[in-house]
């Protein structure tokens, strides 16, 4: 069984379901395929949330409308027969009969979450008409039935793995299905979600639960490339990447890849494939359990970082004084990015400020605190990379003119990773360019 994961872009327009069509019929393995929301739909659908959320039901009507303008013409686009047209447009009238009731009811966090899985429910409804029309074979398998978090939030394999299995066990005889990326329930049994840019960690739940063959994430780009291709002119694609450097990457920046979305297919030692829609053919960017060579493979910035860094001469040759600032941090769910410690102090990063307050005032009992906030992570990413040669002097030797905040180095074989006033991110990223990569 093959997974493949077509992204927004990927069946954004009526032409590009009919390239996914061809794509996942090229091939006689039994597939399962996964679909993220036409592109702009989870947007919008934020959006009416956030009007009703507000209270502003106008505005709230104004967007469903023309959201709902926009499936209308889908459907006059993509399906072409009057049996299957009919089904299209009765089912964007469910759809947006839904969104419209919700105008009238009081708004809760679980209407909200109700919304937003509109997206994915219209995109692989809208296909699996458009497939009918083919008159190719499939089955839409609801993703609502199967793809579950529990009480953390937290997806759970075995669970999904049961009751997936138990679906294809009872439609053996299809060799393809259909079904929503990013949608699932949650332990109160409520419709759920994975989180923004959550299909693939869908997808890869997916390949995992079913021990799949290989997982295929098709978006709109070549695979993931050795920087970042909207601030740097000349990037190129990655060709293979290990599952460890792969996660590093995509929590460190790369677009490309929801960085939640490795473990699965890590644990059950399923490759995933980068490919692009627009040129199928392309090798794209394969993630294995080996890493290949040994060496730096990309470079990769995450903004809107906080560092803290709390300065002590209690630290002095003191014993549980780390434990006592990480339990702050466990306190208000929030994670640490980067850490670097000196005998008197420790400098921590984090990437969210919800609770920046509340952190730096049960912090400051253990000493000062200073906040320094706008900076970047810029994260070289690579296999074994203390054992390339000359490797901190290329590096430091590149980003000589920029003012480094915080350097780690040594936590992880695959990864050095500096922290950069967000001002210099671009030039860091240009330079690394040039100093690792010579391009
Ligand atoms: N439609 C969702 C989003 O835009 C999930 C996804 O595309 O992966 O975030
Ligand atoms: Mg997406």
């Amino acid at each position: 069984m093959k997974v493949m994961k077509f992204g927004g872009t990927s069946v954004g327009k009526p032409e590009r379901m009919h390239q996914v069509s061809q794509l996942i019929t090229k091939d006689a393995e039994p597939k399962i395929v996964v679909l993220s929301a036409l592109s702009g739909t989870t947007n919008a659908l934020v959006e009416i949330s956030a009007s009703l959320s507000h209270g502003d039901r106008t505005l709230a009507k104004q967007q469903i409308d023309t959201l709902e303008a926009h499936y209308r013409s889908f459907v006059l686009d993509l399906l072409k027969k009057e049996e299957t047209r009919t089904k299209g447009n009765a089912l964007v009238t469910e759809h947006f009969e839904f969104l419209n009731i919700i105008l009238r009811i009081s708004f809760s966090e679980a209407l909200n979450k109700d919304i937003l899985a509109q997206g994915e429910l219209m995109s692989t409804k809208l296909f699996s008409a458009y497939l009918e029309e083919q008159g190719i074979d499939h089955l839409l398998l609801p993703a609502l039935e199967f793809m579950s978090i529990d009480a953390n939030e937290e997806p759970q394999l075995p669970a999904i793995r049961a009751k997936l299995t138990h679906l294809l066990q009872e439609h053996k005889d299809k060799k393809l299905f259909i079904t929503q990326g990013y949608i699932c329930r949650n332990a109160k049994g409520e419709v759920d979600n994975l989180k923004r840019g959550g299909s693939d960690y869908t997808a890869s739940l997916v390949a995992a639960a079913v021990h799949g063959t290989v997982c295929e994430i098709w978006t709109d780009i070549d695979g993931m490339h050795n920087n970042d291709p909207r601030i740097v002119e000349k990037t190129i694609a990655i060709k293979q990447l290990s599952f460890d450097e792969a996660a590093e990457l995509a929590y460190f920046g790369a677009k490309i890849l929801h960085p939640t979305c490795i473990w699965p297919a890590q644990q059950e030692n399923v490759p995933v494939k980068l490919l692009n829609t627009m040129e199928p053919d392309a090798p794209g960017t394969v993630i294995t359990k080996e890493a290949g060579s040994v060496g730096i493979k990309a470079v990769a910035a995450k903004d809107g970082i906080i560092a803290i860094k709390i300065k002590s001469s209690r630290m002095l040759l003191a014993y549980g004084f780390l434990r006592k600032v990480f339990e702050v941090f466990e306190k208000y769910h929030t994670s640490i990015d980067m850490i670097t410690t000196s005998e008197v102090a420790v400098s921590v990063t984090i990437d969210s400020d919800m609770y920046l307050l509340q952190i730096v005032r049960e912090l400051e009992p253990f000493g000062t605190v200073e906040v320094e906030d706008q900076q970047s992570i810029v994260s070289i990413v690579g296999n074994e990379i203390a054992k390339t040669e000359d490797v901190l002097h290329k590096l430091f030797s590149a980003v000589s003119e920029i003012p480094v905040t915080m350097v780690s180095y040594g936590g992880s074989p695959h990864n050095i990773s500096l922290l950069v006033p967000s001002t210099n991110k671009t030039k860091t990223l240009q330079l690394l360019n040039k100093g690792l990569f010579g391009l």
